[in-house]
This record gives structure tokens, sequence and C-alpha cells, in this order.
């Protein structure tokens, strides 16, 4: 069974760049949703206590009435649980250490991969995600759309080539609209004030 994780920090902590009320409903109600939902898709079957990641990453072995369920909400589930990871109310300034080093191999730098990050974020048609993700040794930005993830891109399986996701933006409108109207651009720029480089450094791995 999934459980909605607490937040490690207040829904108004990330004020005024991330409002308080947008947090609540997003982490209380949307957040919530998509664990109740999964839990429900999976209910009776074998998987229920497997990691979501682990199901996720192999969902041809799901039975393919579960399937959609368990990719939208299952994917909302991962997606969440990362997103909230990424925000800091200590957040912002630039990365360090190996990440920043391969960012600057990457992109050319921490600047060219903010255009990058945030053209992906703007230009993701409707709900989705955009990515920076680590693959082998290299950095990327991608974009994916609803709640699927980096872990169930491409049609290679996951042992093979695993995208590890390093930071991602929600850009559904319920991650702003209530702050930000049909402005997606100010959310995404007032993000860069909320990043925890420190957890994306965390989860890069220095090869
Ligand atoms: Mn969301």
């Amino acid at each position: 069974m999934l459980t909605l994780p607490e937040l490690s920090y207040d829904y108004s902590a990330l004020e005024p760049h991330i409002d308080a009320k947008t947090m609540e409903i997003h982490h209380s109600k949307h957040h919530k949703a998509y664990v109740d939902k999964t839990n429900a898709a999976l209910e009776g079957t074998e998987f229920l206590d497997k990691p979501i990641e682990e199901i996720i990453s192999n969902l041809d072995q799901v039975p393919e009435d579960k399937r959609a369920a368990i990719r939208n909400n299952g994917g909302g589930v991962i997606n969440h649980n990362m997103f909230w990871m990424c925000l800091s109310p200590q957040g912002g300034g630039e990365p360090e250490g190996g990440l920043k080093s391969a960012i600057d191999d990457a992109f050319g730098g921490f600047e060219p991969l903010k255009i990058k990050f945030t053209e992906a974020a703007l230009t993701q048609f409707g709900s989705g995600w955009a990515w920076l993700v680590q693959d082998g040794e290299n950095l990327s930005v991608i974009k994916t759309s609803n709640q699927d993830s980096p872990l169930t891109m491409g049609e290679t399986a996951i042992a093979e080539s695993p995208l590890r996701p390093i930071l991602c933006i929600d850009v559904w409108e319920h991650a702003y609209y209530l702050k930000y109207q049909n402005r997606r651009p100010e959310y995404v720029e007032a993000f860069w004030n909320v990043v925890d480089w420190k957890e994306a450094g965390r989860k890069f791995v220095d090869k």
C-alpha cells in the first residue's frame, strides 16, 4: 500500500514563490488522489506491496485492464514524491560539486541549462513535466506528458538504459494556476528560487 509522504517543510514555506494554498491542495488533494487511485488499481493484485518505481518500470507485467490507471496514477505518485524533494525553503542558488561539473560539460554552464530546462517546461503542451535527467555519464533535459515518468521513457528496458531523474518541475495547471493563472513563465521563473540543489546533487551519480 502506498501512503502520502509528509513534506519536510510547511505549505507556506515556499512563499512567495509557490503559495501555501497551492501547496496544500497540490499535496493533500492531488497527490493524495494519485496515491488512493494507485492503491485501488493495485488492490487484489500481486503488485500491491512492490515498490511503485518497480511496477512503473515493468508496466507490461501488470494486468492490461489496470495498466492505464497504474501508469497515470502511479506515475503521479512517483513524480510528486520527487517534486517535493526538489524544492526547499533554503533553495535557489546554483548547483555545486560533481553535478555542477556535469552541467558545465553537458550544457556549457548553469545559465544555458536554465534556458533549456525553462524552454522544456514552457513548451510542454498541456499537462506534464520537465526534467533534468542523467543517462549514464550524460545529462539531458526532457519533458513528459501527463504523469509519464523518465522511468517509463522509451522502448528500452529500464535496466538497460536507466534515465535517472535529477530535477523536475510540475507544469500541470494545478501546480501554479491559483497564484499565476495562465502565466506559466512566471511560475517557472519563480521555481528557480526554491530548487534544492543539494538534493539534486545527491541524486546525481558521479561517474
Ligand atoms: Mn502535480
